[in-house]
């Protein structure tokens, strides 16, 4: 199989953004193409060597690219180097030096499919010693052997800067019309991708063995699935509508895991279907111990919790995504699992099986301990109580609920109504944060009377009438340690009634001077009888599920509050966003 010819087909693929024009010429080349090369072809055509999970990266940087096309060309480093500053393009610079070339020599020989994956390969698996110049020499040889359109393909290959623009659906879809004669064939060959990401794989299958094979794909430990995807709707009713029962689980704010399991080794892979194994083997230890299963493939969100069990913010468990250190971080920021999706267990395939039905297999399955648990869930059939889930929810810290629809299977790489998510920050208008000043506190019902503090009476700066007027009782977003220091601070500016400088109708169980700033984040502006801000007809406005963010912002001054005609403006913006 020349290589030449899948050259023709880049540039085909090159020329049109049109996706039926893309898959009528992939359609006709893969009619050329052998059974034993398509997978290797499938590859080359997605700009891949192996699926990414399999963690082979190819990566040559430009200057190892540009000595190989120097070599090649018997041209100086310097007169690529400047042909690249002048052309931007690696490609374009690899075609031009092959084409003075060949108008020198005689013949060039024919470069198959097999001799430039095989070189690639070898390429993007060199290591150690002298392997530098080892991908000079191969990458050379390629060169060497080139025509210049050649030329061009390999080197922005390597170099991750093919052009095709050609996705994977189109590619699916081109083996479909390959196969049937059109696209029908298609949603049996998405599915196969969808449950292996390894769109080579599904190709030679049917090239091989048929479309009935392709149907009989089913989750393979190793083969990581594409993840299944949420919908989003704006409000409770909206969801409830929409599922009528649901179960509605914790939307924790965290990192999405693919754990598989096949005996005694587990690998991890990342939502991108990145294997992340290395980077946490707090979670491997814990699926072996705490994973009821020998053979499996479950999904949960990895969140880092601090010592006092309470989650900590994304931007920290973030952190545990890491190549170095990662031992040290495992131990700074210890990480819970919570498991939600089960969709192969000892054989069997759970993925076509209710949710419903996958959750109860779940839960068999995790053992007690400290890593692996269950994400929360609740069963809801009523809106006002996936209101009250979604707060109770939010005030834990997390970010918001995932509505389920009992009955879905589970829907590989794709987003479908099976999940919908209601987060803070969309049920929210409000996108900004708000600075506003503390004027009381209260003491703190329940576990929080440890701490003397429940919550803070806050509001922001009215410019005209230089008074602070009341806009929110903020009750959630404090850790502990916040919630002992706000004790500590506010007790030292109580003052025995309301302030003068102070516009509040409700009664904290503490007044304070009004000094301290502190940033509030909130899904919305509302019309409230209770607070003062922007007060007309009897109404003030007020902030809908207001959460603190930090601590006190020592860098602002009371009066550099956000002020109330601000306010205003971000109501008339949030109503016109709303229409
Ligand atoms: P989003 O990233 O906002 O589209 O929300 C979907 C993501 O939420 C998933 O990919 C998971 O990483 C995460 N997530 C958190 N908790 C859950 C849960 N209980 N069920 C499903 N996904 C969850």
């Amino acid at each position: 199989m020349d290589f030449s010819e899948l050259v023709a087909l880049y540039e085909k693929l090159e020329s049109t953004p049109k996706r039926l024009e893309m898959t009528d010429y992939l359609a006709a080349y893969f009619k050329e193409v052998p059974k034993t090369k398509i997978r290797r072809v499938v590859y080359l055509i997605q700009g891949i060597l192996v699926p990414e999970h399999q963690g082979v990266e190819l990566g040559v940087a430009d200057k190892l690219c540009m000595r190989a096309i120097a070599n090649a060309s018997g041209q100086s480093i310097k007169n690529i180097e400047a042909a690249f500053r002048k052309k931007g393009d690696l490609g374009v610079v690899a075609q031009d030096a092959m084409s003075k070339k060949t108008q020198t020599t005689l013949s060039s020989s024919e470069l198959s499919v097999d001799k430039v994956y095989d070189n690639l390969f070898k390429v993007a698996t060199a290591s150690g010693a002298g392997s530098q110049d080892h991908k000079i020499k191969l990458l050379s040889e390629l060169f060497s052997s080139s025509a210049p359109l050649e030329a061009k393909a390999i080197a922005r290959f390597v170099t991750g800067s093919l052009r095709l623009g050609v996705a994977e659906p189109t590619i699916i879809d081109a083996l479909s019309v390959w196969s049937v004669g059109d696209k029908s064939a298609k949603e049996d060959l998405e599915r196969a991708f969808n449950l292996t990401s390894d769109l080579g794989w599904v190709a030679e299958t049917l090239f091989e063995k048929g479309m009935e094979s392709v149907k009989t794909f089913s989750p393979t430990p190793f083969h990581p699935i594409r993840p299944a995807l949420a919908e989003r709707l704006p409000s409770a009713e909206k969801i409830i509508e929409k599922l009528g029962t649901a179960s509605v689980e914790a939307k924790y704010d965290g990192l999405r895991l693919q754990v598989h399991k096949k005996g005694d080794e587990v690998r991890i892979y990342s939502r991108r279907q990145e294997n992340v194994t290395p980077m946490f083997p707090d979670v491997v230890a814990a699926t072996k111990k705490q994973f009821a299963a020998k053979d499996a493939i479950f999904e949960g969100e990895a969140i880092g919790v601090d010592a006092a069990g309470k989650f900590v913010a994304f931007q920290e468990t973030v952190q545990r995504k890491r190549k170095h250190g990662v031992a040290e971080a495992a131990q700074q920021i210890p990480l819970k699992l919570f498991c939600f999706e089960l969709l192969y267990a000892d054989g069997r395939d759970l993925t076509n099986e209710p949710y419903q039905l996958r959750r109860e297999e779940l839960e068999k399955r995790v053992r007690k301990g400290t890593v692996l648990d269950v994400a929360a869930t609740h069963l809801v059939s009523d809106s006002k109580e996936l209101e009250t889930l979604f707060d109770a929810f939010v005030g834990e810290g997390l970010e918001g609920v995932m509505a389920k629809d009992l009955e879905a299977p589970y829907v590989a790489g794709a987003r479908k109504f099976a999940w919908i998510k209601l987060k803070r920050s969309y049920a929210s208008n409000l996108a900004d944060s708000l600075d506003v000043v503390v004027i009381g506190f209260y003491y703190g019902k329940g576990k929080r009377t440890k701490f003397g503090f429940g919550g803070l009476l806050t509001a922001v700066y009215d410019e005209s009438s230089n008074q602070f007027k009341s806009i929110a009782k903020i009750g959630t977003g404090f850790n502990e340690e916040q919630m002992s220091a706000f004790r500590e601070l506010l007790e030292k500016d109580v003052v025995p009634e309301k302030p003068k400088n102070v516009d509040c109708l409700i009664v904290p169980d503490e007044w304070v001077k009004p000094k301290h700033v502190v940033t509030v984040v909130a899904d919305e502006l509302t019309r409230s009888p209770t607070h003062t801000a922007g007060w007309k007809d009897q109404e003030g406005l007020a902030l809908r599920f207001p959460r603190l963010k930090g601590f006190v912002r020592e860098d602002k001054a009371a009066k550099q509050a956000t002020t109330v005609k601000e306010v205003l403006d971000l109501y008339d913006l949030q109503r016109s966003r709303s229409g």
